[in-house]
This record gives structure tokens, sequence and C-alpha cells, in this order.
């Protein structure tokens, strides 16, 4: 089943694979869906990295105000004590020094030590105690002294030359009254202190915040890792300082040096203070969430379309499967034909159309002759081959428009619609059986077949498919009745002579439970002794409404059926029973069918017969035709040997009827050959006297071979006559009486001497 699969996807039409298109189109559509959702998700989120970002800004420019206030208060009071001391107010300078030195020692907002450097260049005080230390060579001294600039500096980390530690300086110049340069009011800021200041700012997890020195891009401070800002060169291209440059605040998405993946960030730089405050995520982090949910809805989106295309795979091939059961359903396993639910079906509306628009659909059923010889003598598989042959050759002989049918065993029908006349049926029937004229080439065998054709058309013959396989079937039995070999069209007087069969089949089931069956009898007349010997008991059926039937009418029946096995077997032992009570030595003849010898059935019936009624076996005289001895000789010549080994007589009956071959007489011992009436009639006819001519021939030969005769049918005084002078051993016919019932036997007993002696008298 499995290892059919391919075969069978292959074996699917296009259509079959729309289900296939269904999927890819819902696949397709469901791509589409979740991409722009995703992508509107994607944006949404860097939309809220960004929002996150510059809230985180926001806080980290209050916090650089926060911390640039102070140092601003911090210049201003260091203004205020040097405008003191030119002024001479040394205890107001005083004053104002211990309140620096207050501000300075608390350390609020990274502030680690204030101190002013002089006009030439020397520390003149500072809030650390430590003055007089060289500082005239600094960026920020030279900048304000020798380049006047007035705002406020900001240095990169340094380490502080009074401190000993590491420090970022806030610087600016300090003035005389006049306006004259007077030196440097220093704020030194502790980058770690300040940076700790950021962290504590409590940062979103995976924000950064990051202060760098304008226009150099120095790093001032960063929120994570203190140690970066020590270690990181200036980075004047950073995009932060870029952007700082034209303008106060905005959007960054950059890769930083120090990481590999990109970051979202946002940045403000504050106005007069030279730096830019910065607030970054990591991408990566950001969309976490994002990539997330992108995964899930990959994973649903596959998912979906695998369970869509195996659904659409199932589909495929469940309605593929289903196709297929259905053309199973429709067709013979063997030849690969149709069968006759397929047959019924085409032939509806085939014939329906000829109802309508006129013509002819002929249904011919034609039917192996002796295919069953076929079986038995090669074997079944050998039968199968040659069906599947047959098949193959009806099927060349015929249009594309007919319909082939395997109807059963050996029995092939063919539908053909558009006929214009019962014609064109026969020419075909002589077709199909000319086509099978010339033998079959089967596994090594030439096998010559014929057949037998029946034919029936609608809408003449029927109007239904049922009804015109059924007539066709009726004029098939004829034609194998008749004729075979040939064709025979439907007649109705072939339907009524059927239903008659039909009729008289099931009368006869019933007949001998119903004791319709009697025996009658005839006597056979002794032409040595001049009286009566014996009797042959001849089957009578009492039916019902009719009367009496000839065993004639209805024994072929009887045998098609194999009904004659039982009524076979109660004609043997009613037989039986009826001489047991006949005066010693009167003999009793019994005909035995041919189907009676099938199977090795004759021996144990006859015995039976003979142990139930207790008659001496030589008392039983047993008929048999030709037919018996054409099936299947040996075999029925071994059950007529242990026949005779019984006890009981065997004879030929009707001799010279049929196919009279002289070889079976010499083949078996008959005891008695029955010369058949037909020559008994001619005797003494014909110029020659060619009836007294055969019969004399018989009785020669059959005295020869020792056998004795007895002539059938004898019914004149003359016939009487020559038949003694020939030498006939023995008479019957209605000369000496009819068959009659059992009951007259005694009657019949002497009735035919006193007959002849009157007659003579
Ligand atoms: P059969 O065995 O040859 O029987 C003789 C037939 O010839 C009988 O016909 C008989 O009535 C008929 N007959 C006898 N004398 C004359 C005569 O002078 N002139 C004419 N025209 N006919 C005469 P029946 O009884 O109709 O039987 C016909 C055949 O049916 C028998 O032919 C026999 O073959 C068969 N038959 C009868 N009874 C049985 C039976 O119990 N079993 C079997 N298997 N076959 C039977
Ligand atoms: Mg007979
Ligand atoms: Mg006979």
């Amino acid at each position: 089943m499995l290892a059919d699969l391919p075969r069978l996807l292959r074996s699917l039409p296009l259509r079959r694979g729309v289900p296939l298109l269904f999927w890819l189109a819902g696949t397709v559509a469901l791509a589409g869906g979740a991409t722009l959702y995703l992508h509107g998700q994607d944006r949404a989120a860097v939309q809220r990295a960004y929002t996150e970002a510059e809230a985180a800004a926001e806080t980290l420019e209050q916090l650089v105000f926060r911390v640039f206030e102070t140092v601003e208060s911090l210049h201003d009071l260091m203004q205020s004590r040097h405008s003191l001391q030119e002024a001479g107010n040394l205890a107001g300078a005083e004053a104002v020094a211990q309140h620096l030195v207050r501000v300075a020692g608390n350390g609020r907002f990274a502030v680690q030590q204030v101190s002013i450097i002089g006009a030439d260049g020397r520390m003149s005080w500072s809030s650390g105690g430590s003055s007089g230390i060289w500082l005239g060579d600094r960026p920020y001294f030279h900048a304000h002294s020798q380049l006047g600039f007035a705002g406020l500096y900001l240095s990169p980390p340094l380490v502080s030359r009074s401190t000993g530690r590491l420090g970022i300086t806030a610087t600016r110049p300090l003035r005389n009254a006049d306006g004259s340069f007077a030196g440097v009011a220093v704020v030194l800021l502790d980058p770690l202190a300040l940076s700790q200041l950021l962290q504590e700012q409590g940062p979103q997890p995976g924000l950064v915040y990051r202060l760098r020195r304008l226009p150099d891009g120095a790093l001032l401070a960063v929120s994570h890792d203190r140690d970066e800002a020590l270690a990181s060169p200036p980075n004047p291209a950073h995009p932060a300082v870029i952007a700082a440059a034209t303008t106060h605040q905005g959007r960054l998405r950059f890769v930083p040096p120090t990481l590999r993946t990109q970051v979202l960030a946002a940045f403000r730089a504050p106005r007069d203070i030279p730096l830019v405050a910065f607030a970054a995520i990591d991408e990566v982090a950001a969309l976490a969430d994002y990539r997330h949910r992108q995964a899930l809805v990959i994973l649903g989106l596959v998912i979906a379309s695998l369970v869509g295309l195996l659904a659409a795979v199932m589909f495929t091939v469940n309605r593929a499967l289903r196709e297929r059961l259905a053309d199973e359903a429709v067709r013979d396993p063997l030849t690969g034909l149709f069968n006759r639910r397929h047959l019924t079906e085409v032939m509806r509306p085939a014939v329906n159309a000829t109802a309508r628009d006129g013509g002819l659909v002929g249904l011919l059923l034609l039917d192996l002759d002796r295919f069953k010889e076929v079986n038995d003598s090669l074997g079944l598989p050998v039968g199968d081959a040659t069906l599947c042959a047959v098949a193959q050759r009806l099927r060349t002989t015929l249009r594309d428009s007919d319909t082939l049918v395997r109807l059963n065993a050996d029995v092939f029908a063919v539908m053909t619609p558009g006929m214009r006349e019962a014609g064109d049926a026969s020419a075909l029937a002589a077709r199909l059986l000319a086509a099978l004229v010339l033998p079959l080439q089967v596994q090594g065998h030439a096998i010559s077949l014929s057949a037998s054709i029946g034919i029936a058309l609608a809408p003449l013959d029927g109007g239904s498919p049922e009804q015109l396989i059924r007539n066709a079937e009726i004029a098939l039995y004829r034609a194998k009745a008749e004729a075979r070999g040939q064709h025979r069209f439907f007649e109705p007087a072939m339907d009524a002579a059927m239903q008659q069969r039909r009729a008289m089949e099931l009368g006869l089931r019933d007949a001998l439970a119903k004791q319709e069956l009697e025996l009658h009898y005839q006597p056979l007349f002794d032409l040595r002794q001049w009286r009566v010997t014996g009797f042959e008991a001849l089957l009578r059926w009492r039916r019902p409404g009719i009367g009496l039937v000839s065993p004639a009418d209805f024994i072929p029946l009887a045998e098609e059926t194999g009904l004659i096995t039982p009524i076979g077997a109660w004609v043997l032992r009613q037989a039986c029973l009826d001489a047991a009570g006949w005066p010693a030595g009167v003999k009793v003849a019994v005909n035995l069918s041919p189907v009676q010898f099938r199977d090795g059935g004759a021996v144990p019936v006859v015995q039976a017969a003979l142990e139930l009624s207790g008659l001496r076996p030589e008392r039983l005289e047993l008929e048999i035709t030709e037919g018996v001895l054409l099936q299947d000789s040996e075999e029925t010549l071994q059950q007529l040997r242990a026949l005779r080994a019984l006890g009981a007589r065997v004879a030929l009956d009707d001799f010279g009827s049929g196919y009279s071959s002289l070889n079976y007489l010499l083949r078996f011992p008959f005891d008695k050959v029955k010369i058949d009436r037909s020559f008994v009639g001619d005797l003494g006819s014909g110029a020659g006297g060619e009836g007294t001519v055969i019969v004399r021939a018989i009785i020669g030969m059959c005295r020869n071979l020792n056998i004795a005769t007895t002539a059938e049918g004898v019914e004149t005084q003359d016939q009487l006559l020559r038949l003694t002078q020939e030498g006939a051993n023995e008479a019957q016919g209605y000369l000496f009486s009819r068959p009659r019932p059992a009951a007259e036997v005694p009657a019949m007993l002497e009735e035919p001497t006193r007959k002849l002696v009157r007659a003579a008298a």
C-alpha cells in the first residue's frame, strides 16, 4: 500500500493537484500575512526601544544639568573669592573659601576637589589643601589664558597632579575687576563617581548611558563598565558626537566600536555644556521579545504549512484511493475488463438514448464452448490465462465505443450502441466468433476455442439493462443448446420456453418430497421361452394440474440441475423394492443417467438399493446409454466393472441411435444390447430392407460377442416375426404392453403370452 504511493501519485491527473495548489496559495497567503505582521511588530519594537532610550537620555540630561549647576555655582564662588581678595576683603575671601571646601568635601555630584590656578599657571588655592603645583601646561589653561576661551572647558579624564587620581576638570577663567585674565577656576570631577551617578539613574536592563566630551568624543562616564572610560581613546567620529554637532537631540542607530551588534540610541547635547549624553539599547535585547514572537510565528507558519501539506496530500491520496476502489468495484480482477455492474451503468443511458433518438443498442453475450475442458485438462492457471487472452482478442476486434465486459466465468458481454439494424449485430457476432477461431497461444499451449453468442437488442428486446441481459442470456442458452459456435437472436417465444423450464425446475425440486414421482413397468418378452421374464422401470411425474409427464420431458432438466442424483437413487430403490415382491426369476431393468456416474456415484447407490430391498443382484439389470461412455471413459468403465462385480447385469440402451461406436462393445463386456426402436420401426421397410440389414448385423455381431439382444419398440406382429427369425433374444414394445403402474405387473406377466397366442390362433 505504502509502496504503491509514488505510482499512485504519478498516476494522478492534473486536476488532482488542485488541493496542492490550494495548499501553496494558502501557504503564500499565510507567509505574506505573517511578514506584514512581523514587519509591524518589528517597527513597533524599534519604536519602543527608541522611546525608552529617549526617556533615558532625557533623564541623563537632567542629571548633567544638576551636576553642572553645581559646577557653575562652584565657579561663581571661586570668582567671588577672587574678587573679594582683589578688593582686599580677606575675611570674606576666607569665608567663601571655607564654603568651597565644605561643598567640595561632601563629594556631591562627583565633585572631587575645587582649586584656583593663578594667572601664572600655578595652583594658588585648592580645597584639597595643596598649592603651588604647576598647571600652566594644561590645555584648559592654555585655552583660557592664551586663546581667551571664556566658556566652560571640560577635559578628558586625566590624572590630577594634586590628588594623583583620575579626574575630569571643568574649568572657567577668573576675571579681575578690570576684566583681565586672573587665572582659572577648576572643579575636579571624579569620572568614576560620575559613572556611579549614571548607574544610579536606574537604567533599564539593556540600556547603557554614556557621556562623551565634545568635540573629541572622549568618554567621560559610562553606566555599566567604568574602566572603559579610562581605556577608550577619544572618538570624534562617534555618531553621537557627529550628530550633536548639528542638533541638540535625536536618535541614532549604529554599531559601537566596543560591541559588534547594532544599538538603538537617543542623545541629548545640553546647551553650553560641551558634552553629549546618550542612552543606547542593544538592538538584540530591544528586539528579543520581537524575535521570540517572530520565531513563534515562523514556527506556527511552518507547522500550519506542514499540516496543510499533509492534509492536501492525504486528501489527494484518499481521493485517488477512493477512485481506485470505485474503479476496482466495476472491474473484473482477472482480466481487468469491466464487470456486470459497469455494464448496467453504461447501458442504462445508452438504452434511454435509443428511446429518444432511435437506433439500436446491441447486447451480445458470448459463452466459450467447452471452456471447462481447458480448466480440467490444463489446470486453472492456464484456464485463467486463456480467459485473459480471449479478453485481449475480443478487445482488438471491437471499436472504442463498444463496451467489453466479463460477466462471469467464461461469459463475456459486448454492448454496442448506435446500431442501425439487427444485421449489424449479426455481423459483429460473426466477427467475434471468427476472431476466436485462430488458436490462442497460452503458456506454451495452443488452445482452440469456439463460442456461442446470444443477442438482445434495445429497445426491441427490453427497455432496461437487466431485461436486456436476461433476454440475451436466454438467446445464449438457446444458441448453446441448438448450435454451438453460432449466434442466436432473442425471440419472445424463447422467453416463454425459458419460463416454462423455470417453472418445471421449481416443480421438479419438490416432486420427490411430494411423492409426485412414480414408476411404471413395461414387460420384457423372452423370444425363446415365449413369456415375460422381466420389466423395465420407467419413471413418470404426476405433475399437479398437468398430469403425467414423460421422462423425455423432464429427465434432461433433472440432469442439468443435478436433481437426477436424488431422483435416480429413488428410482433404483423403488424398482428393487417392487421387484423383490415379484415371482423369483423375474428381472427388473433400471435406467441410469450419465450424471449418476460422475464422481463414482453409481456403485454405492446400486449397492444400497440392493441391500435395502434384499433383491438378488442378478435380477437387476442396469441400462446405460452411450452418453455414459462418452465421459471420462476409463473411470466409467471401472464403475461398470464394479457394478457387474456386484452381480448386476449391464445393458447398452438405445444402441445405434447415438454416436454408436462399435468400439464400446469391444471395450466392455455388456450383458445385453438394446436395439434402438428406430431400427425396429424400419424392419422390412425400404426396397432393400435396410432396417432388416442393420438389425441382422447388430444381432449377428452380438451373438459373436456373446451379448444378448433386446429389440425395443416392437409394435407389430410382423416386426415380432422378423425379429424372431433374425434371432433376437428379447422384445419390448406396445405389442406386448405399454408401461403400466406397478400394481399391474402380475397381470402383465400373463397377458402378453395370452394375447400373442390369441393373435396366432
Ligand atoms: P428407454 O430406456 O429407451 O425406454 C423405452 C422408451 O420407449 C419408453 O419411453 C417407452 O415407453 C417407450 N416405448 C416402449 N415400447 C414402445 C413402442 O412400442 N413404441 C414406442 N414409440 N415407444 C415405446 P419413456 O417411458 O417415455 O421413457 C423415455 C426414456 O426416458 C427412456 O428411454 C429412458 O431413456 C428415459 N427414462 C425413463 N425412466 C428413466 C429413469 O428412471 N431414469 C433415467 N435415467 N432415465 C429414464
Ligand atoms: Mg431403457
Ligand atoms: Mg431404449
